[in-house]
């Protein structure tokens, strides 16, 4: 066999791999339809959020704005998110960002719907950066590869045009002075005319407190970016408000 037709064949038995994979659900492994990526139970069984605060989507018992955004607004001025972090949706959200990068498309299937639902008027996507040393650790920044992903299938112009100087800690773990400490000059605007009058929509995996996507929002802001959203796939109940979920 000469190296072409090894080649030839080693090409074709991974496009064989691939086809097969494509037909099994991505969360519980069943077989699926073509071009499903999750099987019907486990679309259903996706805690997604039904009711929500218009001001950051996270979900609400009853329709109006969540305790949060009445005392704090969000620094985005609209945020969206598909499902609670919880069950399949945050095991999704895990995956993807260890190793699991084609789990982006699967993401991808659930966010668009929603971002056409509610972003329809916005004209460019960007992402949420890593620093250089972070994203190398991973091999790719996931904010970016969803943003990307979104882009391409919106037809939606993609910015890259921020960069993260240093590393944060974990929003979660941090009172709201803290929080605000940890993210001040964490991001650097590189691009700034790139924004100016844009309606940017940040695609990120998950909003945690929100407050990353709002230091985002507040530099796009001050250099005349008209408006600016947040979608993101899951979003983390208020554990303050949900005390008794968070035990779960
Ligand atoms: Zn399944
Ligand atoms: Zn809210």
């Amino acid at each position: 066999m000469t190296v072409k037709e090894r080649f030839t064949r080693l090409i074709s038995r991974l496009k064989a791999y691939g086809e097969s994979y494509n037909y099994t659900c991505d969360l519980c492994g069943r077989e699926v339809f073509e071009n499903e990526r999750l099987c019907k139970k486990c679309r259903e069984e996706l805690p997604v959020i039904t009711t929500c605060c218009p001001f950051c989507g996270r979900r609400v018992l009853e329709e109006g704005p969540c305790l949060e955004c009445k005392r704090q607004p969000l620094a985005v001025q609209k945020a969206r998110s598909c499902c609670l972090h919880e069950g399949g949706a945050a095991a999704l959200v895990l995956r993807l960002k260890r190793g699991e990068r084609y789990l982006v498309s699967t993401l991808a299937d659930e966010m668009l719907p929603l971002f056409l639902r509610e972003f329809q008027e916005s004209d460019a996507l960007t992402f949420v950066p890593m620093t250089k040393r972070a994203e190398r650790a991973r091999g790719y920044n996931q904010s970016r590869l969803l943003a990307e992903e979104l882009a391409r299938r919106t037809g939606k112009e993609l910015l890259d045009v921020a960069e993260k100087q240093r590393e944060t800690k974990a929003q979660k773990t941090l009172g709201r002075t803290a929080r605000e400490e940890n993210l001040k000059g964490a991001f650097h605007l590189a691009k700034r005319r790139e924004v100016r009058g844009r309606r940017i929509v940040i695609v990120d995996d998950t909003m945690t407190t929100g407050a990353t996507a709002g230091e985002l929002a507040g530099l796009f802001t001050r250099a005349g970016a008209e408006r600016v959203g947040l979608l993101t796939f899951t979003s983390v109940e208020d554990t303050a408000l949900h005390p008794k979920r968070s035990k779960k």
